[in-house]
């Protein structure tokens, strides 16, 4: 049995049999496979080899075409290579013989053979050495893109343990088998982390290096309350982790009881609760829970995970399908937020491979700069505004021309409607998210050209204290209780109070119930947060006064060391709220 910790970010116990998924460009896990299944794995490695020669032959032919035929030898000498019947000869005998996975047997021959020649120290050499690496790359993406595949196809339950996990993947997991998962990359706020949330699947993120220490088909256990995974466990860990399972599951019905409640403080202050949501159908959770409404949904999601662009009528779909759940609450919808790591596979070649992708192509921008993903999204929301009170959101908006030019093409749609004649409602409410610090510092500005602000922490956090918001290596930097941060949502809330516009918290430190007693004592009275933790937060606003909440701000201004502000708030709120397992 082994124990390794990681982030816990999707609360729950799951238990059972592992499928790993390896990473082509990492190290590649020692992996063996059971002795009936060596024949489906030596097809699995031939039928990877064919569809790779076929690749390069595509390759070879493109490049003799233009550039001539001895640049497209390269690609032929790299067919050779790839059939080459020694290596192969020895990649089948591990297969066959050692019973190894095809992945670990092709890195392991490739990169021994590859080590071979470039200890021979000459530079000619050296290059074969890199052609080596290059096909064995090609391989591996090739075994793994058809295990990621698999996963769509899963007939009995699971855990999925990865290198990392795209959001594109993670939308798509099976949640009839997939129990939950462990990766070995992210952080608290990545999109994974959050959708593990919205699926309510026990996660664990940031494990580290830990995939080359499992077997598929091994019993694990994810603890996603304490950020554990558990390998191989044996019988006693196995009957206590049941039973925790049972009685996370009996809290998890006694909180949700509270989803009748009112979230209102003991003096009397309702604090309203959003839900945010990534799919229509997760409307059911935040009923289940007593919402208000729905503060963030995730539109981007609608693209992930499909490989056609989605239509208008896509769009109108999803929206009048939120609506019905939530007639009469308020349902922000944000536009488009693709790009970073949330890339469609239709579009992965369109957004490259750069090396700041958080800081590119994405969201707002991209939606402005192309009017023909945009547009249909706008008319959707729109025509279903009709139908409730939906109300628009902008992402990421880091200067006042954006905003201006958002609301430019809102206003050129709404025309274009009134001309053909189709019903729509045009008075809606606009409004921006702050997750830019260029928008916090202009934040009087910008609150006289919008409606409400909604704070996303999450890239907020990101961008002002220039900390990856998945990167485990500096996940200590990043925190929502840093001075900084506390500074900009006071001043984002006084520009809000001044221009008469109400601000709310939709970034992952509203789902936190340490926060709440601080966020209420600086004047916050709106948050939207992952569905699964409103019950919990109702708990907390029930047991807070507001005296008491400002002088939790007090205190905490005579602090400056953000781990020592998140100490001091988890202590409060156990002491106001006992019951709560923090
Ligand atoms: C945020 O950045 O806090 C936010 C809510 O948006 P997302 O997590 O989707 O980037
Ligand atoms: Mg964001």
């Amino acid at each position: 049995m082994e124990l390794r910790r990681g982030v816990a970010v999707s609360p729950g116990v799951a238990i059972g049999p592992a499928v790993v998924l390896g990473a082509e460009g990492y190290r590649i896990p020692k992996r063996f496979v059971k002795a009936n299944a060596v024949d489906q794995e030596l097809s699995r490695y031939r039928h990877a080899i064919n569809d790779v020669c076929v690749e390069i032959g595509e390759s070879e032919k493109l490049i003799s075409e233009r550039l001539g035929k001895q640049y497209g030898a390269i690609f032929a000498a790299h067919i050779a290579l790839a059939r080459d019947p020694k290596l192969t000869r020895e990649i089948e005998e591990l297969i066959g013989q050692k019973n190894y996975s095809a992945e670990f047997a092709v890195s392991r021959t490739f990169r021994s053979y590859a080590k071979t020649i470039q200890n021979l120290g000459d530079r000619y050499f050296a290059e074969r050495a890199s052609d080596l690496f290059d096909l064995e790359k090609r391989i591996l993406r090739q075994l793994l893109d058809v295990r990621r595949e698999e996963l769509t196809q899963l007939t009995s339950p699971v855990i999925v343990l990865a290198h990392n996990l795209s959001p594109g993947e993670t939308a798509n997991l099976d949640t009839r088998y997939v129990l939950g998962f462990a990766t070995e990359v992210g952080g608290k706020s990545s999109h994974t982390a959050i959708l593990a949330g919205a699926l309510e699947l026990p996660a664990v993120v940031g494990m580290g290096d830990f995939l080359e220490e499992v077997e598929g088909g091994e019993t694990v256990i994810i603890d996603g309350n304490h950020g554990v995974l558990i390998l191989n466990p044996d019988e006693e860990t196995l009957r206590e982790y049941r039973e925790s399972e049972k009685r996370f599951k009996s809290v998890s019905v006694r909180l949700a009881e509270m989803g009748s409640l009112e979230p209102v403080t003991r003096d009397g202050v309702r604090i309203n609760i959003h839900g945010n949501i990534e799919f229509p159908e997760e409307t059911v959770h935040c009923l289940e829970r007593g919402a208000d409404g729905i503060g963030l949904y995730r539109t981007e999601f609608l693209y992930l995970g499909t490989d056609k662009i989605p239509t208008e009528e896509v769009h109108y779909d999803a929206y009048t399908r939120v609506l019905k759940s939530f007639p009469d609450k308020p349902v922000v919808i944000r536009t488009l937020d693709l790009g970073a790591e949330k890339i469609p596979g239709s579009m992965k070649e369109e957004f490259g491979d750069v090396p700041n992708p958080a800081l590119g192509l994405r969201s707002i921008r991209l939606s402005l700069m192309q009017n023909e993903l945009f547009r249909p999204q706008l008319r959707a929301i729109l025509r279903a505004a009709v139908h409730g009170d939906i109300r628009v959101m902008f992402p990421l908006v880091s200067t006042q021309f954006e905003c201006r030019h958002a609301r430019l093409l809102l206003g050129d749609v709404k025309e274009e409607l009134e001309e053909e004649g189709i019903p729509f409602r045009g008075d809606i409410p606009v409004g921006m998210m702050v997750e830019v610090p260029s928008a916090a510092i202009l934040a009087d500005e910008f609150a006289q050209m919008v409606d409400f602000f909604s704070i996303g922490t999450n890239d907020l956090i990101q961008y002002t204290l220039a900390v990856d918001r998945a990167n485990p290596a500096v996940a200590n930097l990043y925190s929502a209780a840093d001075p900084a941060i506390l500074r900009i949502l006071k001043t984002v809330l006084k520009a809000a109070q001044g221009a008469g516009i109400p601000a709310s918290i939709c970034g992952q430190m509203g789902s936190d119930p340490i926060f709440m007693p601080l966020l209420v004592g600086m004047g916050y009275r709106d948050v939207s947060v992952t569905p699964h933790s409103i019950p919990e937060l109702k708990q907390v606003v029930r047991s807070l006064t507001i005296p008491v909440c400002e002088e939790i701000v007090r205190h905490v201004q005579t602090l400056d060391v953000a781990r020592d502000i998140e100490n001091y708030l988890r202590g409060q709120v156990k002491k106001i709220c006992p019951e709560l397992e923090i």
